[in-house]
Parts: structure tokens; C-alpha cells; sequence
């Protein structure tokens, strides 16, 4: 399974709004060029743009990446390059990744994103990751970040890392790296995985919209496209 049921539903009018420039299909940017946003027209399996497959592995992080081939290929390096160089691409704020859902047309922003910059100029070696029939066309690989890890109390991919006390956003599990369901962990007080889970059902079941972080991704004000100060 390599997509979670993404939390944050977007429409066409709001990507439009926020990243009014079309790079690519899959390409957005803002009217400054200073965020973007990939948009993943998935299909199952499709491994042009995969969390699970291709993937690689450096440093122990897993990457995931998309590929832009022939036209696009050209139209996204050339608007990448640029956005590197303009000091864009290692701020997680500044890409969104959103998956577009075929079968219902939803779209759901699923994190954030950030360049692996020091594996961009590495396009040789991305392509050998590809199939075959790909690396004979014009392709360009953008790697991005590793993707988040599942919470184990609610199940979204909420965290960045494992054991690094991070926050879920979702439920608020503070993340000690455990799994045992009936562990007492440091971080959470009284709480086992199990019945912070059970606390956290009983919320969410008398509200749907719970969500323990409440500044929502989408919001009138984030739509207001925000000129970077240098
Ligand atoms: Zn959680």
C-alpha cells in the first residue's frame, strides 16, 4: 500500500488559485516562481511517480521521485534548474505534493515536499533506476524527499521520522519509536498505543473533522500567495 487516505482534500479552483502556472501538466508554480506543486495523476502501479516503486535508498532515506518525460521533461528542468537557483527547494513550504484521484477526480495534498539537491545533478544515475523503455526518451528525474512514516496510534503518514519524538498531527501521538501497543511510553504519559488509539476513536467519532494540530493546510490565507523576502 503505498498511498494514505489523504487528509487534506483540495478542488481545482484551489490549486488554480495557489499555483495559477501551468509548468506541466504535472508542474505548477505560483505567479513568483517561488513554491510549487506536484501534481500525481495516479494510477496503481504507475512508476512514474511511485512511493513505494521505484524508489531509492541513500543514506538509509527512502526517496521518492517523478519522472517528466519528452516535452515536459524540458519545460520541468528548465523550470527546476531555476527554482534551485533562485535559492527555492530545500524548504519543505515551499512544494506541495498532491495526488490526483482518477476514479473520484479529489485531490489531496499528502505532505510537503523538498528537493534532494544534492542528488539532483545525479540524473545519470536516477535513470538507471527507471525501466528500460524510459531512459530512451528525453527524461527528467526530480528526486524529492523521503516520504513519511505511518503513526502507529492512527495510521496516517504523519511523521518525518521514527523515534524522534515527533508530534502526529492528526491524533497527537508523540512518536518514541515503539510499536508494542501496550507499551507505556515515556512521551504520552499514562497511554499505550492501544488506548490513546481507543481516546482518540471516541473523539474522532463524535467529530468527524477532529484533528489535534488545528491550523488547517488549506485556508483562505495560505491560499494568498506569499512573495519570499530575500
Ligand atoms: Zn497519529
Amino acid at each position: 500500500m503505498a498511498w494514505w487516505d489523504g487528509t487534506f482534500e483540495i478542488t481545482d479552483e484551489e490549486l488554480a488559485a495557489r499555483y495559477p502556472v501551468a509548468i506541466t501538466s504535472d508542474l505548477h508554480a505560483s505567479d513568483d516562481g517561488s513554491k510549487m506543486a506536484l501534481v500525481c495523476r495516479f494510477t496503481d502501479g504507475d512508476y512514474r511517480f511511485s512511493l513505494a516503486d521505484p524508489h531509492l535508498e541513500k543514506d538509509e532515506q527512502t526517496l521518492f521521485y517523478h519522472v517528466f518525460t519528452g516535452d515536459d521533461a524540458r519545460a520541468a528542468r528548465k523550470f527546476i534548474n531555476r527554482f534551485i537557483a533562485t535559492g527555492h527547494g530545500i524548504n519543505g513550504n515551499e512544494i506541495d505534493l498532491i495526488r490526483f484521484e482518477a476514479d473520484s477526480g479529489n485531490m489531496f495534498i499528502y505532505s510537503e515536499g523538498e528537493i534532494c539537491i544534492d542528488i539532483i545533478d545525479g540524473q545519470l544515475a536516477l535513470l538507471e533506476l527507471l525501466p528500460e523503455r524510459e531512459r530512451i526518451n528525453d527524461v527528467f528525474v526530480l528526486p524529492l524527499k523521503r516520504y513519511l512514516y505511518h503513526c502507529p496510534v492512527c495510521q496516517r503518514r504523519t511523521l518525518m521520522y521514527r523515534g524522534m519524538y515527533d508530534i502526529c498531527v492528526q491524533c497527537g501521538w508523540e512518536d518514541d519509536g515503539t510499536d508494542d501497543e501496550d507499551e507505556e511510553t515515556g512521551p504520552n504519559g499514562d497511554f499505550t498505543i492501544r488506548s490513546y488509539r481507543e481516546n482518540y476513536l471516541k473523539i474522532k467519532n463524535s467529530d468527524m473533522n477532529y484533528r489535534w494540530f488545528t491550523t488547517p493546510c488549506i485556508s483562505p490565507k495560505s491560499l494568498h500567495l506569499e512573495t519570499n523576502v530575500q
